[in-house]
């Protein structure tokens, strides 16, 4: 129980200082919100901008084999018709009939008492789609209903042939595909761990069915070591192995990542068999099947598919950052309990370095110094209150280096470097100093 408060207060703290700093706040917020919609202030836009292009660098720019696609949200329906959606995704819900909560029925403890209210009276669990519905066309009716996709890969699997014959790509070869998916989550919960709207970062690679499980392997072994690099160890990463499958899945793990809230999933590897293409090619008419001039054969191919909700990966990286540092204060003669820090990576720390003149007199040369570097990385000059008060500002969004130009540097043509961890400060010449903190910020 204990933990259970200690944890709820982290989650707290976790909104308030993303509302308060301009990380995430509610959507529509004037109007009074809007359940499951999130916006991202100017640092949270800089940080999921940043862990995208890490993604994208990381998974398409550094390997020959995959490439990238930009498709749109909303497709033509028969996708979701082929692909299952629109007959199976859904999940069982009921509500309370005396406070009116509503719930999906596999997160409950006993789906016959309201966690609310603890009344009795629920309704019979129901059949609940999550596909969100639109209409395209100067007419609204059922002719012309479309659908806001609820997952990034379908567009991929029903590009694939596009995308081969452009690319003149062989098997094994991955399509990459970051974008906006939509689910009507019966209940959004948990800050942006469940929205109604949010943003995968999903690749499907297309094999031969006789490598399947070797790729599987090789694409789970990347993404461990991926989060690995972004800080996550064997305390706060966990792999979750599913033992009842889709019908049509050979094998599937999720990472789980530790939360606030508790474990929690951040991506799926997954072993989709041929169930994908195949579907495809029956609903469209259109053989998606690939022919190996090798061997001179015909096969459907196997998909791997890695798929990350951006919005988790972000949620995950703040709550395993936020720290109360209280041994700290003393150290820079500071007066106050504790120092709240962000102990982000600095690779997608929305600022990476913060330029702060020591006086406003010397802010001319401090300004001129910080637009010599913010083209090479996310940097943001500040003048205003005590470098000490500076300080503080930036350790609470994640800032990894501080760079003071203080009335010494006219003469030595040196900065102080201060680091947000240690605390330490650093002499560092004006001329290295960008690859001083290109070395720095690794991966
Ligand atoms: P869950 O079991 O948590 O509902 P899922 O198994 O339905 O997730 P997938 O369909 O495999 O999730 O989606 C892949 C990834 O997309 C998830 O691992 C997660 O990071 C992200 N994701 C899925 N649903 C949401 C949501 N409602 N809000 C934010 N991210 C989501």
């Amino acid at each position: 129980m204990a933990d259970e408060a200690t944890n709820q207060e982290l989650m707290d703290k976790l909104v308030s200082l993303c509302k308060r700093r301009g990380f995430v706040f509610p959507s529509s917020e004037i109007y009074g919100g809007f359940n499951g919609f999130w916006d991202y202030g100017p640092y949270g836009a800089r940080m999921k901008r940043a862990i995208e292009n890490l993604w994208w660098h990381e998974m398409v720019e550094t390997r020959d084999n995959i490439e990238g696609l930009d498709s749109t949200i909303i497709a033509n329906p028969t996708i979701w018709k082929a692909s299952g959606h629109l007959d199976q995704f859904s999940d069982l819900m009921t509500d309370c009939k005396k406070c009116k909560a509503r719930y999906r029925v596999d997160q409950m403890e006993d789906p016959t008492t309201c966690p609310a209210c603890g009344s009795k009276e629920m309704t019979e669990p129901r059949e609940f789609n999550l596909m969100m519905k639109t209409f395209v066309g100067p007419v609204f009716d059922d002719e012309h209903v479309a659908y806001l996709r609820a997952e990034t890969c379908q567009p991929i699997f029903v590009d694939f042939n596009s995308v081969r014959v452009a690319t003149r790509q062989k098997l094994p070869f991955g399509i990459a595909q970051i974008g906006k998916a939509f689910r009507n989550e019966i209940n959004p919960r948990n800050f942006t761990f469940r929205s109604r709207e949010f943003t995968q970062m999903e690749m499907e690679f297309f094999c031969d069915g006789e490598e399947g499980m070797k790729w599987f392997e090789y694409w789970k072994e990347q993404r461990l070591n991926y989060y690995r690099k972004l800080g996550f160890d064997d305390s706060c990463m966990r792999i979750y192995v599913h033992e009842k499958l889709a019908h049509y899945a050979k094998a599937a793990i999720d990472i789980e990542v530790k939360f606030p809230f508790g474990w929690g999933e951040l991506e799926g590897v997954h072993h989709r068999g041929t169930w994908d293409l195949s579907r495809h090619s029956e609903f469209s008419g259109v053989d998606l099947q690939y022919l190996d001039h090798d061997n001179n054969r015909k096969l459907m191919p196997t998909v791997i598919e890695t798929s990350v909700g951006l919005d988790r990966t972000m949620l995950a990286l703040l709550s395993k950052a936020y720290d109360e540092d209280t041994a700290a204060t003393k150290k820079e003669g500071k007066d106050e309990d504790v120092r709240v820090v962000l102990h982000l990576p600095p690779l997608v720390a929305p600022i990476q370095a913060a330029f702060l003149p020591q006086s406003k007199k010397l802010t001319e040369n401090a300004y001129a110094l910080y637009k010599s570097i913010d083209r090479y990385f996310r940097c943001e000059f500040d003048e205003t209150g005590s470098i000490g008060k500076r300080y503080r500002r930036q350790d609470e969004i994640g800032t990894p280096f501080c760079v003071t130009f203080d009335f010494d540097s006219l003469n030595d043509n040196a900065v102080t470097v201060r680091d947000r961890d240690t605390m330490q400060q650093e002499r560092v010449g004006i001329t290295q100093l960008r690859d001083y903190i290109e070395s720095r910020i690794g991966f």
